[in-house]
């Protein structure tokens, strides 16, 4: 069954996080997504959720937003949010970190934070139809759980959730996230400035 949680603090910043885009990917992502409670929320809205199994499709396809990805479409145009995060988890590190990858796939490769735990924006296909140029939108991936939880792993992931729930916006999000990973910040926002020109690295 999917998974929906909606922690309301007031006035603020919409987030939404979406876990589980394709494939059995959920079934990792939710260990993350169910974490976060009421606590970690200073205000405004935080929308979770989290899809079933699905066939594979890849974000970067057109496609994956019109069929399979309809409902977080749907979640996107409803809540309108400022922030906006998508959960994954791979399979295959070295496709994702790529320093190939803009000539291969069209896109920057994702970065490491650590722990094996990977940052990046979202797929183009969204990122500048359904947001503004100051929204913040970030693809955060770990490695996809079998039957071993690594807690290191899931801490990683599960603690950058936390402090995106926490941001108000994204030079406090930059700000937060440089305090820990400054080299991790720094390549994000030369990958964007040469993929968007002056837009944005998350
Ligand atoms: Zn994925």
């Amino acid at each position: 069954m999917s998974f929906f949680r909606l922690i309301e603090k007031g006035e603020g910043p919409i987030r939404l996080f979406v876990g589980g885009l394709h494939g059995r990917e959920g079934l990792t992502t939710i260990k993350a997504l169910k974490s976060l409670g009421f606590e970690d929320v200073i205000d405004g809205k935080l929308i979770i959720y989290n899809c079933d199994p699905t066939s594979y499709l890849s974000t970067l396809k057109r496609s994956y937003y019109t069929k399979q990805g309809r409902e977080i479409i749907s979640l996107i145009e409803y809540y309108r949010p400022s922030i906006y995060v998508e959960a994954h988890c791979y399979k295959y590190y070295e496709g994702l970190t790529d320093p190939d990858r803009k000539k291969k796939m069209g896109v920057p490769p994702l970065i490491e934070l650590e722990n094996g735990v990977l940052i990046g924006s979202v797929s183009p296909h969204i990122r500048t139809s359904f947001f503004k140029r100051t929204d913040v939108c970030i693809t955060l991936e770990m490695p996809c759980i079998q039957d071993r939880i690594d807690t290191k792993v899931l801490k990683t992931y599960t603690n950058i959730l936390k402090i995106i729930a926490s941001i108000k916006d994204r030079p406090e999000l930059e700000e937060k996230l440089a305090r820990k990973y400054p080299e991790q910040v720094e390549i994000a926002r030369r990958y964007a400035i040469e993929f968007f020109g002056d837009y944005p690295p998350f």
